[in-house]
């Protein structure tokens, strides 16, 4: 690799051992491009200079060309100051320093032409400038105004180094008469997206010509990140999706167009038509799907599966749909039933709780081809179960699963089948890439038309009564509530004090027989909880105590009330998910979150961020900012936490760029063997080895 950049940091001038050892163990940073690599925050406007007769006391910064005409230490040790008197040619006036005196008494020289910068204060009825920053003017004029402001740790400013040192070392560099920064990025990428070169960014990024020029210079190591994000991850799906073949359906879809046609409940949105011509582009293509539809919460994705199974069927195979939970799976197969039934398509529910003989005999009706459409939970991948011309499986909510479960699912039929796997999860797009590595993707980024934000406040306990009267008035208007309580692990034999006592309350506030009140948790059994979200689905019930099992996936949209108690001992996306639940039809729909008057710095942040946010993808990157990217599986070695500049709900655009150039990149030269991809190649070489990189997923 290159010599120049891979120098050790104490060999640069104006380093040496001391700072060198702080540079690494503070900010991790071992060689010159480790240096480079250290963006600055923010800039400091530099350009304008004034005169000591327009300072005004609190005011400022400001800058001013002139010189040190004297300077003074006064007082003893400890308590010594350094005093300086300052001219700009016109006017004289007073500096002080109260720290790191003896070394500025060294260093500050006099009657050298300096620029000062700094904020100045009344003194008895003088002014003066305490800890002004001053720079030699030879220095100053190497910049263009815009001052490169970097974040620094306790023990960096301990020890001196602030951002004007930080600003030295970066100068020292990148007038090194020995530079050499090489260009990593093929160069059609480069003139693509009209990239600067990566030697022009370094420039650019820490001693920028413009604001123009500095914005260009992150667009470039942006991109740089989020290309080498995503660089295993297509390696990886570009390999896969060349070797497999898939099952071929027919581009004439009969079934597909008459309920497009006829039978469709709404207009589908641009998004969801866009996400089905994706989908039968797959289907008729050759080679097998691996699809990930993500949406957030009630985007609508259950319909695009279903439109997906017609045309399937249509090519005279079998679908399956795997839900989480049976009360997901049942609701489905209420749902999904209706639309069938327009078309007499055959459906099936098959579930953990689903009667023996009722089994036996979808089990024959299956293996005859008799159903088309079978709904379930993990009670699908039973090794009875066959599915002998299984075309399609749909997998809803994803992360609820296992690649196993995908895969035993998939080794139903006779060939392999085409998998569509849905999350609402919100990950942005990147990470989603990153996570399911091997899957094709699609979004739905459109909420159907005529959906109202959901109204989000935070209360505290004693604001309970008044919220009551809230969903009483809605109640009354026809309306329906859920009231969810924590219960974390809905297997774990839980207690549920909260919940009965919440249950309690609100059967004494809500009495019967004017307002029914009902109870929903996991350790009811599964008949007693479908009649429960089936009198509530019917309106028979208006106020559903509950709790998590109503997490994903339910469709009530008739609910526009969703109060959340101790929603501070949820995590950000079961909060998003849960307040998914409302919000799904026309109706201004409202999120109450409850929650204790003492909240931990995190939950605070959490609660604030849902109240401001509606964005699941918004609400991911806090998430992730909080937490970390460990908890979300697969992501460690992704790399992810070592965006510096990119961020991914802000630069999707940037990130799709990248992939869309490593999506080429591996279709034209997946060895990368052509001599414009060799700057590339020495580089992954450098970094971990070619072949290291397209195996990390
Ligand atoms: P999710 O993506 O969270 O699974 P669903 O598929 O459950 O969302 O859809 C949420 C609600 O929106 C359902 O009641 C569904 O019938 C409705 N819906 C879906 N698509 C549209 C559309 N294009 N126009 C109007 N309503 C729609
Ligand atoms: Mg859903």
């Amino acid at each position: 690799m290159n010599e120049f950049l891979n120098s050790e940091i104490t060999y640069l001038k104006g380093v040496g051992e001391t700072r060198a050892k702080i540079l690494q163990t503070e900010l991790g940073i071992r060689t010159f491009e480790d240096l480079l690599m250290y963006f600055p925050f923010r800039y400091e406007d530099r350009s304008k200079f004034s005169m000591i007769k327009d300072v005004v006391p609190d005011a400022g910064p400001y800058q001013i060309k002139g010189r040190i005409l004297s300077k003074n230490m006064i007082g003893f040790q400890r308590n010594s100051r350094l005093s300086a008197i300052f001219s700009d040619g016109k006017e004289e006036t007073e500096l002080v320093w109260f720290k790191g005196v003896q070394w500025l008494n060294k260093s500050l020289k006099t009657n050298e032409e300096v620029v000062l910068y700094g904020k100045a204060n009344s003194f008895n009825g003088k002014l003066n400038f305490p800890h002004p920053e001053i720079i030699s003017l030879e220095e100053a004029k190497k910049n263009s105004g815009l001052y490169a402001i970097y974040s620094l740790t306790e023990r960096m400013r301990k020890s001196r180094i602030d951002s004007k040192s930080i600003r030295g070392m970066m100068s020292n560099l990148l007038d090194h008469e020995k530079l050499d920064i090489p260009e990593i990025l093929p160069s059609w990428i480069l003139e693509k997206y009209k990239l600067l070169s990566r030697a022009e960014a370094f420039r650019q990024v820490h001693r920028p010509n413009s604001t123009k020029q500095s914005i260009a210079a992150r667009q470039r190591f942006k991109f740089e990140e989020l290309f080498f994000l995503q660089f295993p991850f297509i390696h990886q799906r570009i390999n896969r999706s060349q070797a497999k073949e898939g099952l071929v359906f027919e581009k004439n879809m009969p079934l597909f167009q008459e309920f497009i046609e006829q039978h469709i409940p709404f207009d589908l949105t641009g998004a969801q038509t866009r996400v089905l011509q994706e989908i039968k582009t797959d289907l008729c293509s050759g080679k097998q799907m691996n699809r990930l539809l993500q949406g957030d919460v009630g985007s609508g994705k259950t319909i695009v599966a279903f439109l997906s199974m017609l045309m399937a069927i249509d090519s005279g195979y079998q679908c399956s749909l795997m839900a989480p939970t049976e009360i997901l799976a049942s609701q489905h197969y209420i749902g999904l039933k209706q639309l069938a039934e327009k078309q007499n398509i055959p459906i099936a529910l098959l579930t953990g709780s689903t009667s023996a003989a009722e089994r036996k005999e979808i089990h024959r009706l299956l293996k005859l081809g008799e159903i088309k459409i079978l709904i379930g939970t993990h009670a699908l991948i039973e090794d009875k179960v066959q599915i002998p011309k299984q075309g399609l499986v749909v997998i809803d909510e994803q992360h609820r699963f296992g690649v196993a479960q995908r895969a035993k699912l998939q080794a139903k039929g006779g060939k392999d089948p085409h998998v569509l796997v849905m999350t609402a999860t919100p990950i942005p797009r990147t990470l989603a890439m990153s996570v399911y590595g091997d899957l094709d993707y699609s979004v739905i980024d459109e909420l159907p038309k005529g959906r109202k934000t959901i109204k989000t406040v935070h209360r505290f306990g004693f604001a309970r009564p008044k919220v009551w009267e809230f969903i009483r008035s809605a109640v009354d208007a026809g309306k329906q509530a859920y009231i969810v309580y924590p219960l974390i692990e809905e297997s774990d034999n839980f207690n549920y004090k909260d919940l009965n006592n919440g249950y309690d309350e609100l059967l004494k506030a809500f009495p019967r027989p004017k307002y029914q009140v009902d109870m929903l948790h996991g350790q009811m059994n599964s008949e007693d909880k479908e009649a429960v979200m089936k009198r509530f689905k019917d309106k028979g019930c208006q106020i559903l105590v509950s709790t998590t099992v109503i997490e994903v996936g339910i469709d009530v949209p008739n609910a526009s009330i969703m109060v959340i108690e101790s929603a501070e001992k949820f995590g950000l996306s079961q909060l998003h998910q849960l307040r998914g639940r409302v919000g799904r039809g026309a109706d201004q729909s409202y999120c109450i979150l409850m929650s204790s008057k003492k909240l931990s710095e995190n939950a605070e942040i959490r609660l604030k961020a849902m109240v401001k946010r509606s964005s699941g993808f918004e609400l991911s990157e806090i998430d992730m900012q909080l937490r970390g990217f460990g908890d979300i599986s697969g992501t460690r070695q992704s790399g992810l936490d070592q965006l510096k500049l990119a961020s991914l709900s802000e630069d999707r655009d940037i990130a799709l760029a990248a992939r869309t150039s490593l999506e080429h990149l591996f279709t034209e030269d997946p060895e990368l063997k052509l001599p414009q991809q060799q700057g590339l190649r020495r580089y992954l070489e450098h970094r971990n080895g070619f072949e290291e990189w397209s195996k990390i997923a």
